[in-house]
């Protein structure tokens, strides 16, 4: 008998149909003789619905009681997960994450759990109930509920599955698994088999929002393997694990994106040292947060500057910025709210040279402007026009067939 932690996001208990469907197969799990504890995500839509309330009132919610809010989303749908599974005969009791003592730090709205108690999931299971738990929420150690950031119930998930020692973690979403690239902007996409946890670290940064990103690192930190499948169908979804696990070995797996972009250039700016310092120091007093940055290395008396940034912080650092080219003299500022990151992840990239090359012939075949560049060791990422997104990603897809890498055609996703 194997313990099996299985997550259901937003769109997987949508609907109380989907509830209904829910419940079969985590009975079906039960039924191979397995425990299973069900980590559930706030029905699709509610968390939004509930983050616009609290905006449409106030302009700056407090965040102790924004965390309040948003936490009710899971609660609602444990609740009811737990009562269609004993509709269906099983037995099921549902907890928040104050009745389990989830615990996390005290960083209201994106907090990091810190530790996860089991014993009463532990007497729970010996009783022979399926164990549902409210994902994305935990309590810190005012005994305040705070929450984990969007996607946060795949660390939930996580965390609980690692404190449990658990088999498996499987994450059911509304995808077949992790694709080439998001598979509802580029429907030639393909399912992975396969990927390391360091190239799914990259894709979940970088934008592909099937996991979230502290989800990954904790399975990593645990070498917790994490199997991403979809509720919708019977196939067998993607495995997150070690590198050396990693069957079907690969130059690239996969793009990932993201829209939200601005990006802001000073030129002209006085080549001393201290300078950059000065510049970044203005920003994140602020505290907003600064993506790429590059500078042109010169021996001229002066240099351009250049970062991105989140497209909500724009129009704060844009006059920031304008108020420092000011003191500056003779700095000239440059800036586009309407950009976009795409990032090429791939471990083959650190032992094959040419993945760059190919990468901007493509994007240039499209006649598409590269505004930036940063490299690491397994991703590069650029900056584009966020119009010439969907054109970049799929030429990049197609020059690197990554269209070709499963065997077999699907429709890649349930319409919702
Ligand atoms: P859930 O509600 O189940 O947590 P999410 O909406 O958070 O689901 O994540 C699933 C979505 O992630 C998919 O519907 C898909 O559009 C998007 N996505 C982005 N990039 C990828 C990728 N590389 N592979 C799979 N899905 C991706
Ligand atoms: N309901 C939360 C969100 O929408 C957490 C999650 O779905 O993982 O972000
Ligand atoms: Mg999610």
């Amino acid at each position: 008998m194997a313990l099996i932690v299985q997550k259901y996001g937003g769109s997987s208990v949508g609907t109380l149909d989907r509830i209904r469907l829910v419940a079969s197969k985590v009975i079906q799990t039960r039924e191979q003789g397995h425990d299973v504890v069900v980590v559930v995500s706030a029905m699709q839509g509610e968390t939004d619905r509930l983050i616009q309330l609290a905006n449409t009132l106030v302009t700056e919610p407090d965040p102790r009681e924004y965390d309040v809010l948003v936490a009710t989303g899971e609660q609602v749908s444990m609740s009811l997960l737990a009562m269609a599974l004993h509709d269906k005969g099983c037995s099921a009791r549902s907890f928040n994450s104050l009745q389990i003592g989830i615990m996390t730090d005290l960083m209201h709205t994106k907090a990091r759990i810190l530790d996860v108690k089991t014993d009463k999931i532990k007497h729970e299971l010996s009783r022979g109930n399926v164990v549902v738990i409210a994902g994305f929420q935990g309590v810190n150690a005012q005994g305040d509920i705070t929450t984990l950031g969007r996607g946060g119930s795949d660390t939930s998930a996580v965390a609980l599955a690692a404190a449990l020692k658990a088999d498996e973690c499987q994450i059911y979403t509304d995808v077949e698994g992790v694709y080439t690239t998001d598979p509802r902007l580029i429907p030639e996409a393909s399912v992975l088999t396969h990927i390391s946890f360091e190239e799914m670290l990259e894709m979940a940064s970088l934008g592909a929002k099937v996991l979230q990103m502290r989800s990954v690192e904790l399975a990593s930190k645990h070498n917790l393997p994490i199997r991403v499948l979809s509720t919708f169908s019977d196939a067998p979804g993607t495995l997150v694990t070690l590198e050396e696990n990693v069957i079907q070995k690969r130059l690239v797996s996969g793009i990932a994106f993201s829209r939200e972009e601005a990006i802001i250039s000073l030129s002209g700016v006085p080549n001393r040292a201290g300078i950059e310092g000065l510049i970044l120091n203005r920003v994140s007093e602020q505290n907003i947060e600064i993506d790429m940055i590059a500078q042109n290395a010169t021996d001229k008396e002066t240099t351009d500057f250049t970062f991105t940034l989140q497209r909500k912080d724009y129009a704060n650092t844009l006059k920031i910025i304008e108020q420092l080219a000011k003191e500056l003299d003779a700095v000239y500022v440059k800036s586009n709210a309407n950009v976009a990151k795409l990032s090429l992840v791939g471990i083959g990239m650190r032992s094959h040279s040419g993945v760059a090359t190919t990468m901007f012939k493509a994007l240039g075949d499209h006649d598409i402007n590269i505004q930036m560049i940063t490299t690491s060791e397994i991703k590069i990422s650029v900056v584009i026009d966020e119009e010439k997104l969907e054109l970049g990603v799929r030429g990049v897809h197609e020059a690197f067939e990554l269209d070709k890498l499963s065997s077999e055609k699907k429709p890649a996703f349930l319409e919702v």
